[in-house]
């Protein structure tokens, strides 16, 4: 089905509401769901909201929690998020980080125990908006292994995204985003409600071999996802985990069942301190350019920058919809559901106006 973001939005937000959240926490974990779906992430939108209300039910995840900062020096802080809701304690903590490099030009936010943080692409933007460079390493803090190392078969990363931000004079930010293996967890359980193999090379059954069946992975024995550009994605993925992981206090991936939760290590830098003058923007804006004017590699190719797909899927999904598989809305109202909506208000809910 094809469905517009504000209505989306709008049922969304109410599922949460009844599921206990304060009115405003409800709406920001709708805003960055949707968003997700918008820049065309799907595997960090509104497929989460059946996840997330059962982690709710069973206390992985709580309502209307607030971040306590749990050591604050005048460039870094450790931050912990108590579990409360990603959308939220992640939003405070980078509006913290914000705070700290616009007083000192640089600040390292180490914060662990967030509630899944969704889309990391959200955190640059946000610092970009402001003005800021920001650069991120996230694991899940020991839950949600999902990764073999490079030479092994058996679970042992998370799926580590890095991610990016550089603001761009008079344009749209520079927004790099990703996670360190070769497909997001989460667009192999899109590949799985749509019915579709998932990209060859992406992930091995529990004997180590190639598969493209996302129901391997989910299998039992289960299987892996690989480490994108084997050792390369590999090193960067040992990297988070101790970044976001040791660092943070949150730990690394490790032996035995433990909640999913997101430990990020954020690192803001304020160009307008480090560079006073305009010659940081020109510079950035000079080197788009050069790198704009390759020769593509097909007849009437394009280069893009980091970030501009996504904002091109957004402009294209705000005017024409966003489009959920049968599986995902079942899930998404079946959620509704069971948090007490009836039938008419969901109907209510994504009703034009
Ligand atoms: P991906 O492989 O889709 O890569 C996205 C990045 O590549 C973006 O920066 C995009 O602009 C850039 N890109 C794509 N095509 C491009 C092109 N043609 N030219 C230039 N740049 C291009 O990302 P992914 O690894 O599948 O991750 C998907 C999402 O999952 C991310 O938003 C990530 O933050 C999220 N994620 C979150 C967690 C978590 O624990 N919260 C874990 C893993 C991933």
């Amino acid at each position: 089905m094809l469905i517009a973001a504000p209505a989306l939005e709008r049922l969304v937000a109410s599922i949460f509401y009844k599921a206990g959240c304060h009115e405003t926490e409800a709406n920001q974990i709708a805003r960055y769901l949707v968003e997700a779906n918008l820049v065309g992430h799907d595997s960090h939108g509104v497929i989460r909201v059946a996840p997330y209300i059962d982690w709710l039910r069973d206390g992985r995840v709580v309502a209307n929690q607030s971040i306590e900062v749990v050591l604050d020096a005048e460039t870094f802080a450790v931050v912990d998020g108590r579990f409360g809701f990603g959308q939220v304690v992640g939003e405070a903590t980078m509006r913290l980080g914000l705070e700290k490099a616009r007083r000192h030009g640089v600040a390292v936010i180490a914060l662990k125990n967030a509630g899944h943080l969704g889309r990391i692409g959200d955190w640059p933007l946000l610092l970009a908006r402001e003005g800021m460079i920001s650069l991120y390493f996230v694991n899940t803090n020991g839950g949600g292994i999902l990764v073999a190392p490079f030479g092994g078969i058996e679970r042992r990363l998370s799926a580590n995204p890095i991610a990016a931000g550089v603001p761009v004079d008079g344009g749209s930010p520079i927004l790099l985003d990703i996670s360190t293996c070769a497909i997001a967890e989460g667009k192999i359980k899109v590949a799985l409600n749509k019915g579709v193999r998932v990209p060859a090379g992406a992930i091995i059954d529990a004997a180590g071999q190639p598969t493209d069946d996302p129901q391997v992975f989910y299998a039992n024995p289960p299987g892996a996802i690989l480490p994108f550009g084997g050792h390369k994605g590999y090193g960067l993925g040992i990297l988070v985990e101790i970044l976001a992981g040791a660092l943070t206090g949150g730990g690394c991936s490790r032996t035995g069942e433990r909640r999913v939760a997101n430990g990020m290590l954020s690192i803001i830098l304020d160009p307008a301190q480090l560079q006073p003058g305009d010659e940081f923007a020109a510079e950035v804006r000079r080197y788009i350019d050069f790198v704009k004017s390759s020769r593509t590699a097909v007849p009437g190719g394009e280069i893009l920058l980091p970030g501009e797909l996504e904002e091109r899927t957004r402009a294209a999904r705000l005017a024409h919809g966003i489009e959920l598989d049968d599986n995902t809305w079942g899930q998404i109202t079946g959620a509704a559901r069971t948090v007490g909506l009836t039938p008419r208000e969901i109907e209510a809910a994504i009703a034009d106006g």
